[in-house]
């Protein structure tokens, strides 16, 4: 497995760090039976999340195992064990997992307040540029950590991204490659597998990858996660997804070709749209790292107010938490 010693010890022999290590991945494991579950919350394509209570109020994901034989064991602690490394502000506060087969459960800090999901496409808030370029630079912020932490999100999309009174929160990052292992083939979606809101964060290099049933070796990287994030951002700008109701043949035919969503009716300044086709560059190398995108946008609102003290801003309901 990449990077984390976890299982060195017993894969490889190794015996320099067994004990620290295999104890430390005990210090995360929560025996099931310690938590109490609620009512569901919502059920994804890999699990179902309850509100539980395990030394107060949190989230669990109980992942959907679908046979003894399918569950990645190895690829889950590896999983588990990158959770571990995570602290930031921006990023859902990971508690602890359920290690036994079958029982297979991610237990995170209940998040408060709602998706960027929820606010955008079912609420219908309007998010001023202001308001827009707060959040982008929280997600990038987060986004920024986990990269320099050499973890990749795989799923950045505004059902990941909880916004809880202004505050960014990121959840979902690095589960994609055990719940695929677990489901690669049993997507719900069409022929390719591919569930819907899902096409439209997909890089150009990913779409081209796509094939049925290849999503376990689609080509993640920083970039792919940088490309998502420009969706996010044009989310927020818009109000709507890119390549709004097209078919998915004809999304991944553009996308993988090069064709972008048309910035033609979009009101927004040049820097703001810049932002978006940069994140959006057809080759992974020409698109901008988190770091540099936060410089970006932390230049943003000083121009604007600068240029354009009077800007309408044009709020039907405001997307305030
Ligand atoms: P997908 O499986 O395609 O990623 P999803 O993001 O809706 O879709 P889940 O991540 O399984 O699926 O989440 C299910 C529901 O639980 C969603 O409504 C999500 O907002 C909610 N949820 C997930 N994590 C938390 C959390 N830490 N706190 C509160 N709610 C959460």
């Amino acid at each position: 497995p990449r990077g984390d010693s976890f299982d060195l010890s017993h894969k490889h022999g190794d015996s320099r760090w067994p004990r620290q290590n295999s104890l430390s991945m005990k210090e995360w494991d929560i025996p099931y039976d310690e938590l109490k579950l609620f009512e569901v919350i919502g059920t994804g394509r890999f699990g179902t999340v309850y509100r539980g209570s395990w030394h107060g109020a949190v989230a669990v994901k109980l992942l959907h195992v679908l046979s003894d034989d399918c569950v990645p064991l190895d690829t889950f602690k590896h999983e588990v064990a990158t959770f571990r490394k995570t602290r930031h502000e921006n990023l859902v506060l990971f508690m602890g997992a359920c290690m036994k087969p079958p029982r297979l459960a991610i237990v995170t800090s209940l998040c408060k307040g709602m998706t960027l999901y929820t606010h955008i496409h079912l609420r219908k808030d309007k998010f001023t540029a202001n308001k827009s370029v707060l959040v982008a630079q929280q997600i990038s912020q987060g986004m920024g950590y986990l990269h320099a932490r050499g973890i990749i999100h795989k799923d950045l999309k505004t059902k990941n991204i909880f916004l809880e009174n202004g505050k960014v929160v990121i959840t979902d990052f690095g589960l994609f490659s055990v719940t695929k292992l677990c489901f690669g083939n049993n997507l719900r979606g069409d022929s390719l597998g591919i569930p819907a809101g899902w096409l439209c964060y997909l890089a150009p290099e990913l779409c081209r990858a796509l094939t049925p049933h290849a999503s376990l070796h689609l080509p993640f990287s920083k970039a792919t996660d940088v490309y998502a994030f420009g969706t996010v951002w044009y989310e927020l700008l818009c109000g709507e997804y890119p390549f709004k109701s097209q078919p998915p043949e004809a999304v991944i035919w553009q996308v993988g070709k090069g064709v972008k969503q048309s910035l033609a009716n979009m009101q927004a300044s040049r820097d703001i749209k810049d932002i978006l086709m940069l994140c959006w560059s057809y080759r992974s190398s020409e698109r901008p790292d988190f770091p540099h995108l936060l410089t970006t946008l932390q230049k943003l609102p000083r121009k604007r107010l600068a240029r354009s003290p009077s800007h309408p801003v044009h709020l039907s309901r405001s997307a305030d938490s």
